[in-house]
């Protein structure tokens, strides 16, 4: 008893409100920690990174995240803990979001295929959007409507649609339903709610 009595002595003598960081760090309960001279100069990979603030991609909770980027490249996503949202928290899937940004296997190149090809292609960028662009003036020229049955305005059309997406931010869904609302379309949907 006589030991524990010592032991837990010196362990509240240490524990003042001055050193209790240094030696919490510096100690296993009342031996000191084994650190080695290397893991004392051991630095977290994201130590001379930029941080920057983001929002989750995926869903419509919002998350906060710290992006961190060295070298004009994203090295690590972690939740921010600044955020009233989520209090440096997120899901398997918003922890996982550095692998959608950093991943061999992610496509980057536009995939078409052809009606009634069985084959999808690599397109140019340009090329797709200029498809893309033809399209919706071709079919909103054919078949917008300004009245309905009745003669009421509806100035809308219905044959262009628009579905997603969870991975796209809150600037770009504004510009998106800007633009198709102010094209007469009204079936427009997103993944992403709560
Ligand atoms: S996917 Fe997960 S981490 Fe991302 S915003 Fe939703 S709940 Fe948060």
């Amino acid at each position: 008893m006589a030991v524990f009595a010592t032991l837990f002595g010196r362990l509240a003598q240490r524990l003042t409100p001055g050193n209790i960081g240094e030696t919490l760090h510096t100690h296993v309960g009342q031996v000191p920690n084994p650190v080695s001279e290397r893991s004392h100069h051991l630095k977290p990979r994201i130590h001379d990174a930029k941080m920057v603030k983001s929002v989750c991609p995926y869903c419509a909770v919002g998350c906060g995240q710290r992006v961190y980027v060295k070298d004009g490249k994203v090295i690590d996503i972690e939740g921010d803990y600044d955020s009233p949202i989520s209090g440096g928290c997120l899901c398997p899937k918003g922890g996982a979001s550095y692998q959608l940004d950093i991943n061999s296997r992610r496509w980057t190149t536009v995939k078409y295929r052809a009606p009634y090809s069985t084959e999808w292609e690599d397109k140019p960028l340009d090329w797709a959007m200029d498809r893309v662009a033809q399209l919706v003036y071709e079919t909103r020229e054919a078949t917008f409507h300004e009245t309905d049955d009745k003669g009421n305005p509806i100035n809308n059309t219905v044959a262009i649609g628009s579905l997603g997406g969870a991975t796209l931010d809150n600037e770009e869904n504004y510009l998106i339903t800007k633009l198709f609302h102010s094209l007469g379309m009204v079936c427009i949907e997103n993944q992403a709610r709560i």
